[in-house]
């Protein structure tokens, strides 16, 4: 008899491959047709602003992460540093930048012979600086306008001058849309898009937290893969249609004691960017080590439930604001200890992406605090989101054997 699988895949898995064909298909006809203009936005960039001013909205992180997972960045991070770009900087920026340089992309293969051609670049600095650089060398070479938001960063609490001061940069924003879009900025339909975003926000939320139960039907490695529609379609029906589908697969797995993994014996929290080249190892090596990684900073950060319809600037600058990865040590340690409760954690792993500093938190004595604090036992994973010669699979592998190993011996 042929062995059990030890992951359980989703069914609506098939739909998001659609669903996210469908979404390339639109921005390839946008550019094929002239009919629209297409915007490409940061990943916590103001996409509800742009879909509601007619944009087709590109993500060049969704892109980069697909290089990441199509294991090719190793071939384009040095056609980068060859440009002069630092091997040590994002590995989103040099693998995405290389591929173009060399004249490939991951999304040949759903009909696109190049990443599409913007007319504007939009930007928001709440994740990092490094999104100005990267998408600058793209407005340079098609000599488009790159026009963004500029958020300050290490945040205690989100006061309502700081709200001002970013819903001011978005109202900014409006003309040099308008003069892009050749639409005129339409109050109602920005609400309706925050409305939409809002609405779909909730209902990734709700499919995280499924995972607060045992079993939990969703797993970190899923969960990275069906977050595209959260990252690159909030602000239109599109998500918000997806989700209630994937939410109701989930509550059927909740209703049949259905777990992501074939047995949960811990519970894991995942902190840091995944490992987009061995996403598929790391999901089955838990699973082989009865191990559910239930929750993860990385795919929490798409609930953006503050965004609130009647107040569409400011909830939209208060949502993007209070996200963790602006927030300071103090408010990031609290907020995790808050997650590790919540989904029961048996242990945490910080991954320590060498090209990716705004979203690693241990090297400044938070991953020390938080346990003094909670108690829970944590493991340091060094490695990168796109640049697998910074993961050594073997010690990696080993190092989360032992990891669970000393979990269970203390349960
Ligand atoms: S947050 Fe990290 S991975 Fe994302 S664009 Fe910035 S540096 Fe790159």
């Amino acid at each position: 008899m042929p062995d059990k699988p030890l992951i359980r895949k989703l069914k609506a898995a098939e739909t998001l491959r659609q669903v996210m064909g469908d979404y390339y298909q639109r921005l390839k006809n946008a550019q094929d047709s002239g009919e629209q203009r297409v915007a490409w936005c940061s990943s916590v960039g103001p996409a509800e602003l742009l879909y509601a001013m007619d944009f087709e909205v590109y993500f060049p992180e969704n892109h980069a992460a697909m290089i990441g997972a199509s294991k090719k960045a190793n071939q384009y991070i040095p056609v980068s540093v060859a440009n002069g770009y630092s091997p040590d900087i994002c590995s989103y920026l040099t693998s995405d930048i290389g591929a173009f340089l060399k004249g490939e992309t991951p999304l040949k293969k759903m009909g696109l012979d190049s990443v599409p051609r913007p007319d504007i670049l939009v930007y928001n600095t709440n994740q990092c600086r490094e999104v100005v650089d990267w998408f600058k060398f793209y407005a340079d070479h098609f000599k488009v306008p790159i026009v963004g938001i500029n958020t300050p960063l290490n945040l205690g609490e989100v006061s309502p001058g700081t709200v001002k001061y970013i819903s001011d940069q978005y109202r900014q924003l409006v003309p040099v849309l308008e003069t892009v879009s050749g639409r005129k900025f339409v109050p109602e339909r920005f609400k309706a898009a925050v409305g939409l975003s809002r609405d779909a926000c909730e209902l990734w939320k709700e499919v995280l937290e499924t995972a607060v139960h045992r079993p939990a039907p969703i797993n970190f490695f899923d969960a990275s893969i069906h977050m595209g529609p959260i990252v690159v379609m909030r602000g239109t029906s599109y998500a918000l249609e997806y989700y209630q589908l994937l939410l109701s697969e989930l509550k059927e797995r909740l209703k049949d004691g259905v777990g992501a993994v074939a047995k949960e014996q811990f519970r894991i929290y995942w902190e840091g960017m995944p490992l987009w080249y061995n996403l598929s190892l790391l999901a089955k090596l838990f699973a082989r080590l009865d191990a559910c990684v239930v929750a993860s900073t990385y795919c929490n950060s798409w609930i953006f439930d503050d965004l609130d319809p009647d107040h569409p600037f400011e909830s939209s600058a208060l949502a993007y604001t209070k996200l963790f990865i602006v927030r300071s040590d103090s408010v990031k340690q609290q907020l995790l200890a808050e997650h590790l409760d919540r989904f029961s954690i048996d242990g945490i792993i910080y991954h320590d992406a060498k090209t990716c500093p705004r979203n690693t938190n241990n090297q400044h004595g938070l991953q020390v605090r938080l346990h003094d604090l909670t108690g829970v036992p944590y493991l340091e994973i060094s490695g990168d989101l796109n640049d697998s010669r910074c993961f050594s699979r073997e010690q990696g592998i080993i190092a989360i054997e032992t990891f669970l190993q000393q979990i269970a011996m203390d349960k």
